[in-house]
């Protein structure tokens, strides 16, 4: 029963970001099988889900060819790794594919299971090819507040969450932060196109300050996802791209939410417009369905680590796991296959931009903001003043209840909700998931009234 399952949760699970005590004191929801872009509960509601499981279930839940293939390779090589100048078949053919649909700098991949191990590669990665370029003190990388980078010692660093650098000493020395580029709590009184620049010109002073010959590299979600899907203004990529060029400092951007199709490309830095050194991909790559990560390593760290670096002394267990190459494969297959990325780029994310544009009329809502299929509704005190919610009065928990009674999973980042569905959406799928954000809002400024 949901209480029995409650009940040895709470002895024995100790869940990710997650206040211990006041879990056991609620009970977890207990989410038992899903389909297409629903979850069913231990006590039978049927739930929306709009955050595909976490930014991950791209092709939706239930796709049958992603589990052949996962039963097909466990029959044939369940696990061999890639340590003893071993490969396996799986691993080689995603090499090749990951390759193909990348762009064109990114011939090279090495593997992960996850975005934080991605991250934490590109930290010794980085450093080491400025090693041996003979530029040791090249070893400082810039990460942006509120950016999120994984859970490990060095994604953590990377990442700008003021509570997690709060707990374990973080960050690790030579990490430093700049601030993020969101237009509608630091533009002021510029436009969207001039606070870009402003924004990215952040990232020259900060260089600047430090020293260039001290700064390894730049790292940065396309859009920032778990900080609130702060969409950045047009003008900030490529002005970050024009800085990163200007002082030598390569540029990563971490694709863990935006790559496989999230925002109408196969990879975000595509969307935004950069020319990036360095991506980390997870989640979307396998849809969830098994962990797989990596990091895609661009022509010019590739060509010296390759051709100058000897042994690079760094690699997992799951390195290239067949399993989990194998389900990525059948992934890519079927969002290749079904063309679901022009479909969110032509099709599906212009009609949630516009479905999510007329939220504006909420009196609850300051500004909606979208990019291919992850939008954010910014819930405000007073609309013209821009003025947001004494953050104690948790609005954004209140609505996120209203959601999960009401058979929405919407995320809240303090006032801020969003959504990343997945992309194998319809129309009318939209219409209803509208619908529920739309009663969500009104159920919550009910209740601010009360
Ligand atoms: N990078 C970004 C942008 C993420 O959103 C996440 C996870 O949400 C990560 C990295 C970390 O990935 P993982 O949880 O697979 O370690």
């Amino acid at each position: 029963s949901t209480a029995e399952w409650q009940s040895a949760d709470s002895r024995h699970f100790l869940h990710p970001f997650t206040d211990f005590k006041g879990l056991a004191k609620k009970g977890a929801r207990i989410i038992e099988r899903a389909e297409n872009i629903y979850l069913w509960d231990s006590e039978g509601h049927k739930i929306l889900d709009a955050m595909s499981g976490l930014w991950c279930v791209n092709v939706g839940y239930g796709q049958q060819s992603l589990i052949d293939a996962a039963t097909r390779q466990m029959q044939e090589l369940p696990f061999y790794n890639a340590f003893f100048q071993t490969a396996t078949p799986p691993a080689i053919e995603l090499a090749e594919v990951l390759a193909e649909i990348s762009p064109p700098q990114f011939q090279h991949v090495f593997f992960t299971s996850s975005g934080s191990e991605g991250n934490d590669t590109v930290v010794r990665m980085v450093r080491r090819y400025w090693d041996v370029l003979g530029q040791p003190a090249r070893q400082i990388i810039i990460g942006r507040n509120n950016g999120y980078h994984g859970s490990t010692m060095a994604g953590a660093s990377l990442g700008g969450m003021s509570g997690m650098h709060a707990q374990g000493g973080l960050p690790i020395p030579n990490i430093s932060h700049i601030e993020q580029p969101h237009w509608f709590e630091l533009g002021g009184t510029q436009s969207r196109e001039e606070f870009g620049i402003t924004a990215a010109r952040w990232l020259e002073d900060k260089i600047l300050a430090l020293g260039p010959e001290r700064v390894a590299a730049f790292i940065g979600e396309p859009v920032q996802g778990a900080g609130g899907v702060i969409v950045p203004p047009s003008t900030y990529w490529p002005e970050i791209q024009r800085i990163c060029d200007k002082y030598g400092v390569l540029l990563v951007s971490d694709e863990v939410i935006c790559g496989f199709g999230r925002t109408g490309n196969w990879f975000g830095c595509e969307t935004l417009g950069s020319k990036p050194d360095l991506m980390t991909f997870a989640k979307g790559v396998s849809s969830g369905y098994i962990p797989l990560g990596g990091v895609m390593v661009g022509e010019r760290v590739a060509k010296v680590l390759i051709e100058q670096g000897g042994e690079f002394n760094h690699g997992f267990t799951y390195s290239g796991h067949p399993t989990a190459c194998a389900v990525a494969l059948a992934n890519i297959k079927l969002l290749r296959e079904q063309d679901v990325v022009r479909k969110v780029r032509e099709d599906l994310g212009p009609y949630l931009a516009q479905r999510f544009a007329e939220l504006n009329e909420h009196p609850l809502v300051g500004e909606t903001q979208s990019c291919g299929m992850m939008a954010a509704v910014q819930l405000v005190k007073d609309k013209a003043a821009r003025q947001c919610f004494d953050g104690a009065l948790e609005v954004g928990m209140m609505c996120r209840a209203h959601c999960f009674a009401n058979g929405l999973i919407m995320r809240a980042v303090g006032d801020r909700m969003i959504v990343a569905p997945p992309l194998v959406m319809t129309r009318a799928q939209i219409d209803e998931m509208m619908a529920l954000i739309k009663r969500c809002l009104d159920l919550t400024l009910a209740q601010l009234k009360e």
